[in-house]
């Protein structure tokens, strides 16, 4: 079993002010960066972004890179100081922006804010049901002036290191997913097959029944599916297992998602658990905790990670994703994370700031005033 430790550096926001080379190096293990035999072998040479060793981080979301770092996170006083010390916020969208489909109070005064200093706004999504442009018409709906080249969700990133990869154009991606992926895909030129194609077919057994699969497929992409099937599961696992060099690529591995908000849901680790089930393979994960959208953003937008700040109601992953990717971090409250859960003992995973919601930093200014 091959491991890879890599080191990470993230800077506190007060050794930001109080130390002229802020670097409080956080030592992250990162787990296994799987297929990468594969990897080397099926589609060398990879673009400059796709050589680079990413934090492909295969942990299932709930578990934690090793994180030296115990330190609490601080209560958000000041959000001015940390408004003037980065250029870009990362925004997760459900629990940050948005609940469902309800829109969290205060969010629109509290971008116009932030754009009318200047600040560079993204929004990252592990939701991979939607392609950038459906997520696009999600913000008009409701109300919110956000242009599609600034959201990044995990169906955009599929393709997106597919591309960086220099995947070859004569082979094919099956698709364990809902409408986004294939959109994305579509977008980025490749071929694809599967998805809600698949949706409705069986497999009948009979004796010595043998199910064909294309030979061409040469990734198979997992993301959320409400449609999954035993047909989806066999047909990836025999593209996995019988096809040489076949990238196996999750888009999260989401435990729990949140489909109504009366209960938690089985998330998008939930089919990629299938298929790491059936073929003993970990995936190439393209989502929040992994830094491939991090390096992503970085280089096309030509940002600094320290100049970042990720905001996020998650600390599994949004808080380990700006961490992972060494960029400041803050987690509000609006989401699934309460105090008391940032606060157990057992919890290591601490964001620099914490704060209720997005529009503190609209109110906790106005009386610092
Ligand atoms: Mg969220």
């Amino acid at each position: 079993m091959l491991i890879t430790i890599t080191a990470s550096v993230s800077h506190s926001f007060l050794s930001f002010f109080y130390s002229p080379s802020p670097s409080s190096p956080r030592t992250l293990i990162s787990s296994l960066l799987p297929n990468k035999l594969s990897l080397r072998s099926s589609f060398l040479p990879f673009s400059s972004l796709g050589r680079r060793r990413h934090h492909l981080h295969s942990q299932p979301t709930g578990s934690v890179s090793a994180n030296t770092m115990n330190a609490s996170s601080q209560k958000l006083e000041n959000p001015d100081d940390l408004i003037d010390s980065v250029e870009t916020f990362i925004f997760d969208c459900d629990g940050v922006v948005w609940k469902g489909d309800k829109l969290i109070d205060g969010v629109p005064e509290t971008l116009d804010m932030l754009r009318s200093k200047g600040k560079r706004l993204v929004f990252v999504t592990n939701n991979s049901t939607k392609s950038r442009k459906q997520y696009g018409k999600k913000f008009e709906t409701l109300g919110l002036n956000v242009r599609e080249e600034e959201i990044f969700a995990s169906s955009f990133a599929a393709a997106a290191y597919l591309k960086s990869i220099d995947f070859p154009k004569d082979k094919k991606v099956y698709v364990i997913g809902e409408d986004g992926i294939l959109k994305e895909l579509e977008l980025a030129g490749l071929q694809y097959l599967g998805g809600p194609a698949d949706g409705e077919k069986k497999i009948e057994l009979k004796p010595g029944f043998l199910m064909e699969h294309d030979k061409d497929v040469g990734a198979v992409v997992v993301g959320f599916d409400r449609y999954i099937n035993y047909y989806k599961i066999q047909y990836g696992t025999l593209c996995i297992r019988e096809n040489p060099g076949c990238l196996f690529i999750a888009t999260n591995r989401d435990a729990v998602t949140h489909l109504t908000d009366a209960q938690e849901w089985a998330g998008g680790g939930s089919m990629v658990g299938a298929i790491r089930g059936s073929t003993q393979k970990e995936p190439i994960v393209v989502g929040k905790p992994s830094t491939f959208m991090m390096d992503y953003l970085s280089q096309k937008f030509g940002i600094l990670k320290s100049q970042i700040c990720m905001v996020g109601d998650r600390l599994d992953t949004d808080i380990l994703f700006g961490q992972n990717g060494g960029c400041k971090t803050l987690l509000v409250l609006s989401g699934v994370t309460t105090l008391q859960m940032l606060q157990n003992p057992n919890n290591s995973i601490q964001p620099d700031f914490y704060t209720n919601k997005v529009s503190d930093f609209l109110s906790l200014k106005a009386t610092a005033v």
